[in-house]
């Protein structure tokens, strides 16, 4: 495996693996089984001879001021060593220096998917998003990239960048890892007191609930199904929720009523200052893929 801080390095390792299938997984580093899965699947898309390549890069421009930058864990050695044992090829793993120039005036901005949910609450954390992963697509071009169902708005957003700007690479999607409890893998639940890391498995337990609700008919339109989450929600006795939203699996504008649609389940919560985000499909909801695009 090669470890490569600077884009020179990366491009000259790049040059001499002309010819085979290439395929990114853009991570910010704090690696658990969530990120080892999407190593996994990248290795499955590129095939034995294929060139993997992990991005380990804590980007500054998708924080804002008062989010945890400078907290954000960056155990490097041990991220290198997941990454040595998932048969990882390529790491490219830059500083903040090398991947912005001081005086740079470009950012690209998706206008339309990025204004509600988590763009609603962290404004332009998505042109963060969208300007590096452009940097990342431009310098590596690679045919695949893999991103996780987890941080779904981010993965539509993605789809939306790469269709609107004409990037030939394949945007594949790679199911949430969770904890026994139902928890989402995160970086972040590493913040957690052991209070809040109990009642942290009410997020997802909530939206489970409620998409087996509606699939089930039980919870038959958003008005019913918003209250039932909200019911459940209150069991988290420590946090403080800060969206709830029903959403086309696809456009994730708000659903109306679920007749003939493709729901997709989102919430976001504090549990003291970490802001933890998770969603769902309904049960056996085959349809993501195909609408938002091959997988
Ligand atoms: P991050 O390091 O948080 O930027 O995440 C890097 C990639 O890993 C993103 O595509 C995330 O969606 C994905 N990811 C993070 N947590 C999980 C998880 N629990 N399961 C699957 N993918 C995940």
């Amino acid at each position: 495996m090669e470890v490569l801080p600077t884009k020179a390095d990366l491009l000259a390792s790049l040059a001499d693996r002309k010819g085979v299938p290439r395929v990114l997984v853009p991570t910010m580093g704090a690696l658990h089984r969530g990120h080892t899965s999407l190593f996994d699947r990248a290795r499955e898309v590129a095939g034995k001879d294929g060139v993997v390549i992990a991005t380990l890069f804590v980007n500054p421009v998708q924080f804002g001021p008062h989010e945890d930058f400078d907290a954000y864990p960056r155990p490097l050695e041990a991220d290198l060593e997941k990454c040595r044992a998932r048969g990882v090829d390529l790491v490219f793993a830059p500083s903040a220096d090398e991947v912005y120039a001081a005086d740079r005036s470009v950012a690209v901005t998706e206008n339309r998917l990025s204004t509600t949910l988590c763009g609603a609450s962290r404004p332009g954390h998505f042109d963060g998003v969208c300007t590096v992963v452009a940097k990342f697509f431009a310098l590596i071009r690679p045919d695949a990239a893999i991103f996780g169902e987890k941080d779904y708005q981010q993965l539509a957003v993605i789809r939306r960048l790469v269709r609107d700007l004409d990037f030939p690479v394949r945007i594949l999607a790679a199911p949430t890892v969770r904890e026994d409890d139902g928890l989402a893998l995160s970086s972040r639940n590493r913040y957690l007191d052991s209070a809040q890391r109990a009642a942290a498995p009410v997020l997802a337990r909530s939206l489970h609930e409620v998409a087996a609700g509606i699939a089930s008919g039980t919870l038959p339109g958003p008005t019913e199904a918003r209250q039932a989450f909200l019911d459940h929600f209150a069991a988290a006795a420590p946090a403080r929720l800060d969206y709830f939203a029903m959403v086309d699996a696809a456009t994730l504008e708000p659903l109306v009523d679920f007749a003939g649609q493709t729901p997709r389940l989102l919430a976001a919560a504090f549990f003291g200052q970490t802001r933890l985000i998770d969603n769902v499909g309904l049960p056996g909801d085959k349809a993501l893929p195909l609408l938002l695009g091959p997988s």
